[in-house]
């Protein structure tokens, strides 16, 4: 069946081509190698991030049993960066990268992941998320706090080790901003949160919904841009994870736990993708209708082979989907529910 249609991202305010008719399409390019099989090891003497162990610059990582949290020894941002640059030439202008960059070990344990680790481990990870982004965007020279995870060598991460990285900024990254400026404009226009409104189309329409209890969903969007894009929320609009209430984080970490169980049980492989944590921005801004979520972006769209950018989305900045978000929510959905 040809399936083929524009949907409007009303986050990114952006077209998505779905052209699903094209996933099957004869394929001779690269295919991705397979994951490393799970016989890891929990501790490896040459990891940067297991505990006790020593890092680059001869700062020994402590002996943590829980979450650890540290300066990450190769900023891009910091407090330290230079400020004595050159001035470019006519219309360009430059500034010093002032800001700060962290990781944050999940576990000590070196062959775990974030879907392995059990609800109450998840909810101490949010709780480390808000207080790194309490206290980092307090900071004055920091406007924004971004908290990823890269997992998988297709997505460049050779350390397996379980881990995220922060990087406060002193600009806000673009696609926070284009989600607040939507968000704001969308309640001055309606009185609506928009955010409220994804989730009920997406919960009257049901078929993209991959899990959801009392205050928390994971959803495939309807404008998803990637085969295997998913984002978690709590049903409440909160702008910031730190304003999430205890049994909203337990609930959180739960769907959070269930959504990652299905991606690895999927492919029965560590699945890639690049988390994204979306709170609002910490420069002073109204933010009184952003919707905090957890955005992932998967880069693969069969197991071994990729979604790869190119004319559309790196030329023309607009994505072309291969697949249809229902039927991948239903493949996840349909992936088994939590393990272990
Ligand atoms: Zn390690
Ligand atoms: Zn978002």
């Amino acid at each position: 069946m040809i399936k083929w249609e524009e949907r409007w991202h009303p986050l990114r305010q952006e077209w998505v081509i779905i052209a699903a008719h094209r996933q099957d399409r004869p394929w001779h390019g690269d295919v991705v190698a397979k994951q490393t099989p799970r016989d890891t090891p929990a501790y490896i003497k040459d990891c940067y991030l297991c505990p006790g162990n020593v890092r680059v610059r001869g700062v020994r990582n402590d002996d943590y049993d829980g979450i650890f949290v540290f300066d990450n020894d190769h900023p891009c941002v910091g407090p330290d960066a230079p400020s004595d640059l050159e001035a470019p030439s006519g219309i360009y202008r430059n500034r010093p990268a002032n800001g700060l960059a962290r990781v944050i070990c999940y576990s000590p344990k070196h062959n775990s992941s974030l879907s392995e680790l059990s609800v109450p481990q998840i909810v101490n990870l949010l709780d480390a998320w808000s207080a790194q982004y309490t206290e980092l965007g307090a900071r004055p020279e920091v406007n924004h706090v971004l908290t990823f995870e890269n997992r998988g060598e297709v997505v460049g991460v050779s350390n397996t080790h379980p881990h995220c990285q922060i990087y406060a900024t002193n600009f806000v990254f673009k696609t926070i901003e284009i989600e607040a400026s939507a968000a704001r404009r969308h309640y001055e226009v309606t009185g609506h949160v928009l955010f409220q409104d994804i989730l009920s189309a997406e919960r009257s329409d049901g078929r993209r919904v991959v899990f959801e209890n009392s205050s928390s969903i994971a959803f495939v969007p309807y404008f998803a841009r990637y085969a295997y894009e998913c984002y978690v929320a709590p049903l409440a609009t909160h702008a910031r994870l730190s304003d999430l209430s205890r049994s909203e984080r337990i609930d959180f970490a739960e769907a959070l736990k269930e959504l990652l169980v299905r991606y690895d049980n999927l492919w029965q492989m560590p699945f890639p993708y690049v988390m994204v944590l979306h709170h609002a921005p910490t420069d002073d801004g109204d933010y009184g209708a952003f919707h905090f979520h957890i955005e992932f972006h998967p880069p693969l769209r069969k197991p071994n082979l990729m979604k790869y950018l190119a004319g559309p989305e790196i030329g023309g900045g607009n994505f072309l989907s291969d697949t249809m978000p229902e039927e991948k929510a239903e493949e996840l959905r349909n992936s088994g529910g939590r393990v272990g």
